[in-house]
């Protein structure tokens, strides 16, 4: 056998060594010798060399190790798979007082099994909102997701659990009710504004078509230029607020979304519940009467909904929501959309999680004791 080890001062390593091979009796075929140094899902490549490439994997995508430590693709991904799932029977979910819920889209409608549903597509992931780290991620975006990992913590741990942070879908919150008595489910505001950036994305459509899409103001407002309509204006390039100042002075629809925008962002630092209710309420008045049909029937929505107001009296950073949503989706690139469901699920915990060398190094060398 030649099997590749880790590199010596830059050069290649392997070892070759014969390896028996002898008729098992219980098998009633040929075997071969047990290797304890070996993978066992890559025969050619030492243990040494498997914790290596899955510890390189963390920094950086498995593709760019195969070539920086010339090993096969594929072996390379069973590897550093086969690394992760030893990883993860040494795993122990933290205790939390926070989470965060939040769905990821993980395959594509082509990648949809017989007896699945939309919802499969989609993987739970559980955060905890005082660490900025993934503590779970679980299958589909079903209630049972959450419900699983709830009996998978236990009932103490459930109790000890005071904040939910979710989007507005049913099943998680129906799920927290259910599990997690002594916690107030409080609506994400990363999710709260990527709906109402969408509310408000309808009313620009429903301007649009009132002009003359053809004509220099109606090109100026076009879906190309949906984000800088979208964003606040603090956040804004200088030329992206010469853009909209001049499509303001001219169209007075656009002005009053744009005020109303505003507005609304201010909600989240509003200094009391009552102090929210008070600009919700403006800015629902605003929308009635420029007959902004989006953000007005989004708005009668969320007033009714207690979750929203949670926020006012449970406030935590949504920046831990947001990156990790985006680191996921950068996750994302770098393999091939990552097929095996499985495989993404312990790649988002070692990369935004506890599965690395970071943290588990305590368990990674006792399992490699063992
Ligand atoms: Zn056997």
């Amino acid at each position: 056998m030649e099997v590749k080890h880790l590199k010596v001062f830059g050069w290649s390593a392997s070892l070759v060594f014969f390896r028996e091979k002898r008729h098992c009796d219980v098998c009633k075929k040929v075997r071969s010798e047990l290797i304890e140094w070996l993978c066992p899902k890559s025969p050619h490549i030492t243990m040494e060399l498997s914790w290596w490439i899955n510890k390189l994997s963390e920094v950086t995508s498995v593709l760019a190790v195969s070539k920086l430590e010339s090993v096969d693709k594929m072996a390379c991904y069973r590897v550093d798979h086969y690394i992760l799932k030893r990883l993860l029977q040494g795993y122990q979910i933290p205790q939390v007082t926070h989470i965060a819920v939040d769905e990821v889209y993980a395959r594509s409608p082509k990648q949809q099994g017989k007896d699945e549903t939309r919802d499969d597509l989609f993987l739970t992931v559980i955060l905890d909102i005082k660490t900025h780290k993934v503590i779970w991620v679980a299958d589909s975006r079903r209630r049972e997701a959450l419900d699983d990992f709830f009996k998978i913590i236990g009932s103490e741990a459930c109790s000890k659990i005071k904040v939910v942070a979710t989007d507005q879908h049913e099943g998680y919150s129906a799920s927290v009710a259910e599990y997690c008595t002594n916690a107030v489910v409080v609506l994400d505001r990363f999710h709260l504004v990527q709906n109402f950036n969408e509310a408000l994305n309808e009313d620009r459509k429903d301007e649009l078509d009132q002009i003359d899409p053809e004509g220099q103001m109606g090109d100026m407002m076009n879906g190309k230029y949906k984000c800088k309509f979208l964003t606040k204006a603090a956040n804004r390039s200088e030329k992206d607020n010469r853009h909209i100042e001049y499509v303001t002075k001219l169209n007075k629809k656009m002005a009053q979304l744009e005020i109303i925008k505003e507005r609304f962002h201010q909600i989240f630092d509003a200094p009391s519940v009552i102090d929210a209710q008070v600009i919700l309420a403006e800015i629902f008045q605003w929308s009635m009467d420029i007959h902004a049909r989006g953000i007005f029937n989004w708005i009668r929505n969320i007033m009714k909904d207690l979750r929203f107001w949670n926020y006012f009296e449970n406030r935590y950073s949504s920046g831990v929501i947001e990156g990790t949503n985006r680191a996921i989706k950068g996750l994302k690139w770098q393999a091939y959309g990552y097929k095996d469901m499985e495989y993404f699920k312990l790649k988002i915990m070692q990369k935004v999680g506890y599965l690395n060398s970071r943290f588990a190094l305590k368990w990674m060398y006792e399992l490699k004791s063992n």
